[in-house]
């Protein structure tokens, strides 16, 4: 991504992919921090580059390599469409 920036319709629209919301009030550079909520209310900054082309979301929501087994896989998939549309029930 060069350095042009987002459009905050673009931002919202990822959030809503995610099942969130941006809190972002304008266009946003791709490169600097912005304010986001997620489906479980919990508020983060995060790049958009990081999230729109990182598949990052939520940190406190997405587990660490060593948290996964505690994360409760098919509840977050219920608030997060795009997990959900590749998150597979054991
Ligand atoms: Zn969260």
């Amino acid at each position: 991504m060069d350095k042009k920036t987002v459009d905050l319709q673009t931002l919202q629209d990822f959030a809503a992919s995610r099942g969130g919301v941006c809190r972002a009030d304008g266009s946003a550079d791709p490169h600097d921090p912005v304010e986001w909520t997620c489906a479980r209310g919990h508020r983060f900054s995060a790049l958009p580059q990081l999230l729109m082309e990182g598949g990052y979301w939520c940190p406190e929501c997405f587990p660490t390599i060593e948290t996964s087994s505690q994360w409760d896989w098919d509840e977050i998939a219920k608030q997060d469409p795009l997990l959900r549309s590749v998150h597979v029930k054991d």
